[in-house]
């Protein structure tokens, strides 16, 4: 493709997520117990998972549903019937920073980013969630230098797949559709919404096979730096 730009996902995209998830929560689970939450494993489980109902069923298309700070205020605030907001913050610390210490990018991150920046192209991220721990993960991963643009869900009042999300970035960078390539790993979020902008749609580290014709890529990637034969 005549490619001018690449945007990529940020979760399970640029680096595996469910191996930090599970990091959090260890972390959120034996910080509940430091505090005097009687919890095993399940009952820890079952906590989170009800404050991540919560938080979704109020805010599900919006940044903040993803955000872990709700997810255990509203745990707690049901659990305990008060706020105890000490302990909430205290949970989403634990998570947040287990999380991002497990982080390691996939094979080929800085590799591919390098070949973008040396073949001209230009290269954002383009993410669901909020502002603050989207920022903390590039940091992470140590891959700023590479990226001309960073947008999150925070700063729009809708997610991906809305048009929004692609639209905006592109209007910012001065590109049309036909000249970037969307990498993902959700077929709704990263490919159904960059189709239906016209964008070209690159699916990677998701083996679903049987999508309907409007989540269907343009390009499956074994590997991300498969990348850079795309857009060559
Ligand atoms: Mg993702």
């Amino acid at each position: 493709m005549d490619a001018r730009a690449v945007f990529f996902d940020l979760d399970d995209t640029l680096y595996p997520y469910p191996p930090c998830n599970e990091a959090g929560k260890r972390a959120a689970l034996e910080t509940a117990r430091d505090l005097g939450y009687e919890f095993d494993r399940e009952e820890f489980d079952a906590f989170y998972r009800a404050g991540r109902r919560a938080t979704k069923h109020e805010l599900s298309g919006t940044a903040s549903s993803h955000e872990r700070f709700l997810y255990f205020k509203r745990a707690v605030d049901e659990h305990a019937g008060t706020h105890r907001a000490g302990d909430a913050r205290a949970l989403g610390e634990a998570y947040w920073s287990a999380f991002v210490d497990a982080m390691e990018p996939f094979d080929g991150v800085d590799e591919t980013l390098a070949g973008l920046r040396e073949a001209d192209l230009t290269v954002a991220v383009v993410s669901n969630l909020t502002t603050r721990v989207q920022l903390t993960k590039l940091d992470a991963l140590e891959i700023g230098e590479y990226l001309d643009h960073v947008l999150t869900s925070q700063e729009l009042v809708r997610e991906k797949p809305s048009a929004g999300m692609f639209t905006n970035p592109m209007a910012r960078l001065d590109l049309r559709p036909g000249e970037v390539l969307m990498v993902g790993n959700d077929p709704v979020n990263d490919v159904e919404g960059a189709n239906a902008v016209g964008m070209e749609t690159a699916l990677f580290n998701c083996d679903q096979t049987d999508l309907e014709d409007h989540r269907q890529p343009d390009h499956r990637l074994d590997s991300l730096s498969d990348v850079l034969e795309v857009v060559a």
